[in-house]
């Protein structure tokens, strides 16, 4: 008699924090009950790099602030089936995004990285330059939501969400009986 498959999951950090990765492992016992229906493909999890096969599902944490983040996004979107956005960041950008609101200059993106690297008050930068090496990923003009670069298929939301949530959210999709949250499991006031 075949086994029957476990799902193939895969998650990425993008444009976060990676709180979100460790409210995956918050799922505590439950990761054992999980573990018996998923393994995991790419992720920082595994530590592999790249997709070794197609994935039933595809989690993303945090937004895209740069274009390696666009890239990672649409790997994502190409390789699962089922694309989930992770929290806040992974939903509309989150921490990250504080950035966009610099709009009283007519360069916010770099007024932003001169008061990171050059003249915030506790800044000691004697080189008085901005990282630049072409090894590092070009930033973004600004840090964008996952669903504006790729169409997402489901968001669970929370900065980070719950394990609890994300392992319930996990099994009802795997069992193709998801039917959104309950209000009381996604309230954060
Ligand atoms: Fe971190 Fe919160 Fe963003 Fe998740 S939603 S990556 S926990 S800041």
């Amino acid at each position: 008699m075949s086994e029957i498959r476990k799902a193939r999951v895969a998650t990425a950090s993008l444009a976060g924090c990676f709180g979100c990765h460790m409210a995956i492992l918050d799922m505590d016992e439950r990761l054992i009950d999980l573990m018996s229906k998923v393994e995991i493909d790419r992720s920082p999890l595994t530590d592999f790099k790249t997709f070794t096969r197609r994935c039933d599902i595809g989690i993303i944490e945090g937004g895209c602030c740069n274009e390696e983040n666009v890239h990672v996004l649409r790997e994502f979107r190409r390789n699962c089936d089922v694309l989930i956005a992770l929290g806040q960041c992974a939903i509309m950008g989150g921490l990250p995004a504080m950035r966009n609101a610099i709009m009283h200059s007519d360069a916010p993106l770099r007024e932003c990285l001169e008061e990171a690297f050059i003249t915030g008050r506790y800044i000691e930068n004697k080189t008085h330059n901005i990282p630049n090496d072409p090894a590092l990923p070009l930033l973004l003009d600004e840090v964008y939501p996952c669903s504006a670069v790729v169409e997402i298929d489901y968001n669970i939301p929370g900065c980070a969400p719950s394990g609890e949530v994300i392992h319930d959210t996990l099994i009802a999709l795997l069992a193709g009986r998801f039917q959104g949250f309950e209000r009381e499991r996604i309230r954060f006031d």
